[in-house]
């Protein structure tokens, strides 16, 4: 215990630690014992030298993601209540063992109180992404803790960090399997199948996120034509065709994606499906489209990474709605999304809102959306509430 370094915070910089916020920002920190390296595991001390909190040092503007509150070793016990926590809420929401769903997020960062590390499950298999350094430096004991965890019934895990892994950190990282090798990759949800992809598709292979309002948009779809822009896999389209769609269009700027919605269509309906996927900038599609639909969907990426890109984010959001509320039919639905993180719910609202004021048309909202129970935010890390979206009637 003696060899953890301290890093010392400045006077009254430890108030959000005391409302159990787990991260700690360079600028707070007064100085460190010691030189810590990325990763290392350091004690967070107050200007009067009591200890607050343990967590991964990191050379970044998060400089500390804390792990714990309390004075406790993190060692293999540690990380077996951390795993066995993270199981017990997925089991109470219904997810372990569901023969209509084999694909659900294990572990979701600071929402399962372990900041820097994404779990999701498909079907045998544990995709790990790792954020940070600290969560890198652990990924054989998290690899082996999962495993242990499932008793037998995870026979794979992928590691898939080359992408989200600090690039200061110099992790000199490659994806792969870190325990078994490539399983069955046809995963069902709310049973719908899809074929996912993890060793080179997007995030961890699938958009798990959306499950609970894909199924809203099958919900009603029925009779409806729809159009899925930013479709990737095809998720709300098939979920679309499967609530009883009279046609589905679905738009993506990938030509990848655009294959795979095809596949994932053809997987669940077979050949001769009022279907389209066109591969297009969903922006250009929907400006010079010249047939309205009935549901329209956006699900853009992330437009802001970081708040310093937040103005221009809100304006790709607002060009985006607008359009679509211009373009939709009368009587329309439009499901519309937000994933960046810098983007607040009140301010993507506030955006909508503008793009309904330019349509001039009248809109009422049917819904807030946000991400399932398996992504679940830690009340103390408000910014862990990503997903937003509004359903919207539109006359
Ligand atoms: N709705 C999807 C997830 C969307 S991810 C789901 O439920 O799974 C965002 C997608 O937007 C990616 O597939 C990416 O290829 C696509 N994309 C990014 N910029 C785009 C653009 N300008 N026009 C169309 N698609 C775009």
């Amino acid at each position: 215990m003696e060899d953890i370094k301290n890093i010392i915070l400045k006077r009254g910089k430890e108030e959000s630690l005391m409302r159990f916020h787990p991260w700690v920002f360079s600028g707070a920190i007064h100085s460190c014992d010691g030189d810590p390296q990325e990763g290392e595991l350091v004690n967070v001390l107050d200007g009067s030298g009591n200890f607050i909190a343990r967590g991964h040092f990191q050379n970044s503007s998060i400089a500390v993601r804390v792990l714990t509150f309390a004075e406790e070793n993190i060692d293999g016990e540690w990380w077996r209540r951390k795993f066995m926590g993270a199981y017990g809420l997925r089991k109470a929401i219904g997810l372990t063992d569901n023969p209509n769903t084999a694909c659900y997020r294990l572990i979701h960062g600071e929402g399962d109180g372990l900041p820097g590390l994404i779990v999701d499950i498909y079907n045998d298999t544990a995709v790990i992404q790792t954020h940070s350094a600290g969560m890198y430096a652990n990924i054989r004991t998290i690899s082996e803790g999962i495993v242990k965890l499932y008793d037998g019934k995870i026979t794979a895990v992928y590691d898939k960090s080359t992408g989200t892994l600090p690039y200061k950190s110099g992790i000199q990282q490659a994806d792969g399997y870190i325990f078994g090798s490539r399983q069955s990759d046809i995963i069902v949800e709310n049973g719908n199948k899809f074929t996912v992809n993890w060793e080179h598709g997007q995030k961890t292979g699938f958009f798990i996120d959306q499950r609970d309002n894909r199924e809203l948009v099958g919900k009603y779809a029925a009779g409806r034509t729809v159009l899925n822009t930013f479709c990737y896999t095809g998720g709300f389209s098939v979920y679309a065709l499967r609530g009883g769609a009279s046609h589905v269009d679905s738009v993506d700027s990938s030509a990848r994606a655009v294959e795979l919605v095809d596949k994932n269509v053809k997987l669940n309906f077979g050949e001769n499906v009022p279907h389209e996927a066109i591969t297009a900038d969903a922006f250009e599609f929907i400006k010079r489209m010249d047939k309205g639909y009935d549901m329209i969907i956006l699900d853009p990426p992330a437009f802001a990474k970081h708040h310093k890109v937040l103005g221009n984010a809100l304006q790709g959001y607002k060009r985006l709605n607008t359009t679509a509320f211009t373009k939709i039919n009368k009587g329309g639905i439009l499901f519309t999304f937000s994933c960046s993180q810098a983007v607040s719910r009140e301010q993507f609202r506030n955006t909508v809102f503008s793009a309904a004021v330019i349509s001039g048309r009248k809109v009422r909202i049917l819904h807030q959306l946000t991400q399932p129970a398996d992504h679940p935010v830690n009340i103390y890390h408000p910014e862990g509430e990503y997903l937003k979206g509004l359903v919207l009637y539109v006359e």
